[in-house]
């Protein structure tokens, strides 16, 4: 099967050099393949005015070392060389839109468990890439389910690494969710309340009061999620992040998913109970128009949040 649902680029960055997508190979037996040891990244880049620029790159990185070093498996590069990596690589590729994919591994070595013996190696892949839910999602909302499956609880594996093999569990919910007709599912944390998207943090919107689960060791610390805390307060609104109940979820006005892959995408229903009027909420698309404006280079990027690629 080739590639569905993306563009292949020319180019990877790989420990220093410049491969050929098709040449990013590892072997079978691999330490990653095997036990899913791997750290890796995901950062939009968006077309601006002045060029492509990656959204909050360095916060990127820095999430991608702190995985790593959860992992033991610290690459020889420093952050600053995979931030230029990042931005060369997509130069190089000629991208515009598109999605930076930053990734460490344990390549192939010994087959046991122990990956100490498995070499370390760094990856940059670019590639050209659209909404990931579609640009009606982005619209007019998504249907989604509140999972069978749930988070692993905080001292079994750790959530707020960005670990490969964690992704299981996300694939679980994704197929679950699509098998029974809806686009994505939430999943409950193991105490019961909620947690997250299989690829996304969420968002409630309660009598104008914006609401996200607070970090609880079951949910990855998105970054586009204390992105969109601080573009709520900035428009005014008052954020709170405590326990998120289920019931709270069909009872909210409006609901939304947060992620570099799924941007701010509202919810209409969850396990087909409408949200609010069943549309996308005026809170959830005045933070979305906020959100957008800011990566696609519209405003003056008070945060500091673009990285702009050099060509
Ligand atoms: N939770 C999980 C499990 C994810 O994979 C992602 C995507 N990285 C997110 C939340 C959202 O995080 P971010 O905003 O940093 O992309």
């Amino acid at each position: 099967m080739g590639a569905v649902g993306f563009n292949e680029a020319e180019w990877i960055w790989k420990d220093g050099e410049y491969i050929r997508w098709h040449d990013a190979r590892v072997h079978l037996l691999s330490t990653a393949v095997q036990f899913g040891t791997s750290v890796f990244e995901g950062v939009r880049v968006y077309e601006t005015p002045r060029g492509p620029a990656a959204f909050r790159l360095r916060e990127h990185v820095r999430r991608l070392f702190d995985s790593a070093r959860i992992y033991r498996m610290l690459p020889d590069y420093s952050q600053d060389e995979i931030c230029a990596a990042s931005c060369e690589t997509v130069a190089k590729n000629g991208l515009a839109n598109g999605y930076i994919r930053p990734m460490i591994l344990r390549g192939y070595g010994s087959p046991g468990i122990d990956p100490a013996h498995s070499p370390i190696e760094t990856y940059v892949a670019t590639w050209a890439w659209g909404a990931y839910l579609g640009d009606e999602a982005l619209a007019k909302g998504v249907d989604v389910c509140v999972s069978s499956w749930q988070r692993v609880m905080p001292n079994t594996i750790p959530a707020r690494a960005k670990a490969g093999g964690q992704y299981i569990g996300a694939q679980l919910m994704k197929m679950e969710a699509i098998a029974n007709g809806y686009v994505d599912a939430i999943a409950l944390g193991p105490g019961g309340l909620v947690s997250e998207g299989s690829g996304m943090n969420l968002f409630l919107v309660d009598d104008g009061v914006v609401i996200t689960p607070a970090l609880d060791g079951t949910s990855l610390h998105g970054i586009t999620r204390t992105a969109v805390i601080q573009i709520a307060r900035d428009l005014g609104y008052e954020v709170r992040e405590g326990p998120v109940a289920r019931e709270q979820l069909y009872s909210s006005d409006e609901l939304f998913f947060t992620g570099t892959a799924a941007e701010v995408t509202p919810i209409r229903s969850v396990d087909r109970i409408e949200i609010g009027t069943g549309a996308a909420g005026p809170i959830t698309l005045a933070i979305q128009r906020r959100f957008l404006e800011t990566v696609r280079g519209q405003n003056d990027d008070p945060h500091g949040w673009l990285t702009h690629v050099q060509g």
